[in-house]
């Protein structure tokens, strides 16, 4: 085959790995570099040096020019600014630099990043730090090969203006508390590690159709448009054979993401027409995080190359389901133990017990945080619409697993098939049937053989926000045990009473059945779950006292970052929904009004024609059409008018950036979906030549 590709060969040639590193540092250098990132020693400006060196070495040998210091602010994206090798001699010729102190630390002009008060505008000074714990890559695009250095994001004053500093900093609270408690359980560790797979869904459009529709172009969604005559209903998609001009772009998209040193595993066909799916082997949190930046950057490039569009939006289609992104998470020591993996030793499920405990505990405790940490404007199209999870968290355990729990806190025996009793720390758990964990595919949060699945994020959204709301309040909640466990005279018996007491106080959160049905709700309410329904809900939860105590006893966020936050969110929702608001205004009465109208010009002209020849012929079913046409028109620009009004009422809520969000998801989304009704309505009954904008048919079945 033409595109032949030695795999193993290429796989991380653009990465700055463990490999090249051992291979391209002196080994005093080598090990050193090991102990910064473990965290055991502080970088020297010496190590920096030679570091430095020889990345730019590397780099310049496979033909890199530039180097950027890689963060990621909070808009969510990536942010870069490179800057060349290149430094002039005085006899014209030129050598290429790069310093310790360059790979260390930058200095971008960070004045035009969301920063939500944390940052006066006449300090504009942001600084990026090299995060040493996520491998530097080479980035190909059109300006050449560049090195980028996975860096953090702070302010003058050192609040973090990033989605990476905290994440670091909750991996670190959650390894600290884990570490802890394990000693107690008798598990000498050093370190224990959040692990993250993120499965990745995305739609492919053709870049034609895309252009002409403003919708898309600039809010990533479309705004009107009618259901085709098929959706997604024969769910003959899904894992269906994937087509040439996909498959080309799917095997261009591997082999970049291998270079990268990106594990892409699993690719297949979604649900709906023309959506898709990549899972990657799952990483460190913080890398995992960088990398699905990355492989979201690369689809958007990679599709451009094959004449289309990637489009990571939320719900860009109404009618047919909209992408999400599976977050699979779990821990494991540095001794290679998954702590979510029941063990076959009692040493090892009294652990896995006790970790599953703080999980529960944690996720009923701090619910409606977690339920934030996947809030945005495109997501809220998704949640509870019977295609994803519902706003309300809750936890799926399957069978065994909570039978085992409901065991151990009524006091009774747990037995295996042999008649082999279980006691903690003493003998082994019954095995649990690894087929019987997933079933479940409507729960948000999952568990699945060794891992938690929370499938409540969003396809666009960086996942470095979920993981840390996991990482800190397991934390919190293990910390918590470790007290427990510090007092206590038998280890195991306590460990019993802990998890005992868990479920006594948290099975609320637990619920195995269907998370889409409408009977779940009203039950959820009654259990005391909380149901934040939109972003607007959900997001004030972050600067409560609770999450303001959870977050700063750990470390993660300060009050002000925090504050910050629900600001720079609350804003980028109200921009989201203005951006979506004038695009509906826009389209319906640039081009959806002139076009109906030149639709009932023509068929009344027609009528009259025809009249002129026939003056007995039924024209009646053109004259309802036009009837209902005219009514269309007459509808659409009466709501364009709503919309326009409550639209311009929203800008000037602008002192109140909650309120402000609050009053677009409430009035803004009402005025928008009466002007929608009326087009996608009208879309129905004009002539396919006459619509000013590609159709859904065009977009999801043609590629
Ligand atoms: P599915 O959800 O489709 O059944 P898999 O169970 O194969 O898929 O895994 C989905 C994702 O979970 C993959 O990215 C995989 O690497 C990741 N994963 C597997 N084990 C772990 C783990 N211990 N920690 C975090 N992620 C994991
Ligand atoms: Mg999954």
């Amino acid at each position: 085959m033409s595109n032949f590709l030695n795999v193993e060969e290429i796989y991380g040639s653009n990465c700055f790995s463990e490999i090249v590193m051992k291979e391209k540092l002196p080994k005093t250098i080598y090990k050193e570099m090991v102990k910064v990132q473990n965290g055991e020693i502080e970088l020297s400006k010496e190590t920096a040096d030679v570091v430095a060196t020889a990345m730019k070495d590397w780099a310049i040998s496979k033909g890199a020019t530039h180097f950027t210091h890689w963060f990621q602010p909070l808009t969510g994206y990536t942010a870069e600014k490179h800057d060349s090798f290149i430094d002039p001699d005085e006899d014209g010729s030129i050598m290429m630099e790069f310093s310790g102190k360059e790979l260390i630390k930058g200095e971008p002009d960070a004045s035009s990043f969301p920063n939500g008060g944390l940052r006066d505008t006449y300090e504009a000074r942001g600084y990026t730090a090299w995060d040493v714990s996520s491998p530097a890559f080479l980035k190909e695009d059109k300006t050449g090969l560049t090195l980028c250095i996975p860096t953090a994001f702070f302010s003058y004053t050192g609040e973090a203006l990033d989605k990476k500093v905290p994440l670091l900093k909750s991996m670190e609270a959650v390894s600290k508390a884990s570490v802890k408690i394990l000693k107690l359980l008798g598990t000498d560790v050093k370190k224990v590690t959040a692990s993250v797979g993120p499965e990745q869904e995305y739609f492919l459009v053709d870049k034609e159709y895309f252009e002409k529709r403003p919708d898309l172009l600039l809010a990533g969604r479309t705004v009107f448009g009618g259901l085709p005559s098929k959706g997604q209903e024969m769910s003959d998609h899904y894992f269906g054979v994937i087509k040439d001009r996909v498959a080309d772009f799917m095997r261009d998209l591997n082999h970049e993401l291998w270079r990268l040193g990106i594990s892409a595993k699993t690719q297949h066909n979604e649900v709906a027409p023309n959506q898709f799916e990549l899972a990657p082997i799952y990483d460190s949190a913080n890398v995992a995080t960088d990398r699905n930046q990355l492989t979201m950057e690369a689809m958007k490039r990679i599709a451009s190359r094959h004449g289309m569009v990637a489009l990571m939006h939320e719900k860009p289609f109404a009618g047919v389901n909209g992408s999400g992104k599976h977050n699979n998470w779990s821990l494991a020591t540095d001794t290679g133990v998954n702590l979510l993996s029941p063990g076959t030793n009692p040493q090892e499920n009294t652990q896995f017990l006790l970790f599953l405990a703080a999980i529960i505990e944690a996720v009923d405790t701090y619910a409606p945080l977690l339920r934030m940490s996947a809030a945005s404007a495109g997501n809220d199209h998704r949640l509870g619409g019977h295609e994803a999870p519902p706003a309300v968290i809750s936890i799926y355990l399957g069978k065994e697993l909570t039978t085992i729990l409901e065991k151990i806190a009524k006091g009774e025996v747990i037995e295996n098939k042999a008649g082999e009793k279980f006691e903690m720390g003493v003998n082994a758990l019954p095995a649990l049937p690894k087929d019987a964990t997933d079933r479940n595919r409507t729960s948000p949060f999952a568990f699945t053989i060794n891992k938690f699945e929370f499938r409540m994020v969003g396809s666009n959204q960086s996942i470095a926000g979920p993981n840390v709301v996991l990482n800190t309040s397991v934390a919190e909640i293990l910390t918590k045990y470790t007290t427990r466990l510090e007092k206590a005279s038998d280890v195991n018996a306590e460990v019993t009473a802990i998890v005992k007491d868990c479920y006594n106080n948290h099975n609320r959160i637990i619920f195995d059945g269907n998370g889409y049905g409408a009977e779940w709700i009203p039950e959820a309410e009654k259990r005391g779950l909380a149901n934040l329904k939109t972003t607007v809900d959900s997001l004030p939860e972050l600067a409560k006292d609770y999450s303001v105590e959870l977050f700063t006893k750990h470390k993660v966020f300060t009050k002000a970052e925090l504050e910050a936050r629900v600001a720079i969110y609350s804003e980028a929702y109200s921009q989201q929904l203005n951006i979506e608001a004038n695009l509906t205004s826009e389209m319906a009465i640039k081009h959806i009004v002139p076009a109906v109208t030149e639709y009932v010009s023509n068929l009344t002209n027609s009528v009259i024609d025809i009249k002129a020849v026939l003056p007995k012929a039924d024209t009646t079913g053109q004259e309802s059409l036009i009837g209902e046409l005219s009514d269309g028109l007459s509808g659409i620009l009466k709501t364009v008018k709503v919309l326009n009004e409550v639209k311009a009422k929203a800008l000037t809520l602008e002192d109140n950036l909650l309120e402000q969000a609050k009053f677009y998801s409430t009035e803004v989304i009402k005025a928008m979906a009466d002007v929608r009704a009326f087009g996608d309505k009208l879309e129905t009954i004009t002539d396919k030549e006459l619509w000013p904008f590609p159709s859904y048919e065009d977009l999801l079945f043609k590629l």
